[in-house]
């Protein structure tokens, strides 16, 4: 049988995980799957799992474990006979655990970033609350400044985002995902 290829990428908030998961996927031709990119379509398509995520992802904080495992797990059923590369996923130990009961992960890449880097990248992050579209004032900027490209609604900045918030997001981060770094 073929061995197919499991990653995942680790990586704190403002780390530029996506950016590099998805250059990663491209050159390594792995399907890609990203946990907020799934979250956000079900936001938008008014899914069970969209539901119950959206009040979360609003206040920045993560989405419970069991909502998370059942929207990626049944993904990747789809995906057997792939390759895959995981962005945001696994993020807790349970979710961690939960992956490692059916796949056996050949690579996991944690993203260290140091902290000024993330504070600068993070104070720049807008947000269109509805979608959970997110933009980088730096290097990922609107159309219209301050306005979401799909629906003109405005932007917002999450409150978590400040940088007087960041400390405690960074650090909450860090707690979280000791034991899934350990873990691999
Ligand atoms: P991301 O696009 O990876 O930054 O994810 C956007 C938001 O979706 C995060 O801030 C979390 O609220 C939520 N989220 C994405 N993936 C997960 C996950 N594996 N576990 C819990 N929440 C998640």
């Amino acid at each position: 049988m073929a061995k197919f290829f499991r990653a995942a990428v680790l990586g704190p908030p403002g780390s530029g995980k996506g950016t590099i998961c998805k250059r990663i996927a491209h050159s390594f031709g792995l399907q890609y799957l990203s946990s907020g990119h799934f979250l956000r379509e079900g936001i938008a398509a008014d899914t069970e799992a969209g539901v119950l995520a959206k009040s979360y992802i609003e206040r920045g904080m993560l989405v419970p474990d069991q909502v998370m495992t059942r929207l990626m797990l049944p993904k990747l059923e789809q995906l057997r006979n792939h390759s895959w590369l995981l962005d945001g996923f696994p993020r807790t130990l349970a979710q961690a655990q939960a992956l490692n009961n059916l796949y056996q992960m050949d690579l996991v890449i944690n993203l260290n970033i140091p902290y000024e880097t993330l504070k600068e990248r993070l104070s720049d992050r807008w947000i269109h609350p509805a979608s959970g579209r997110v933009y980088n004032m730096g290097f990922n900027p609107p159309q219209v400044q301050g306005k979401d490209d799909v629906t003109g609604e405005p932007l917002i900045q999450h409150d978590d985002d400040k940088p007087e918030a960041l400390m405690a997001r960074l650090r909450h981060y860090k707690e979280v995902a000791k034991p899934v770094i350990d873990l691999y």
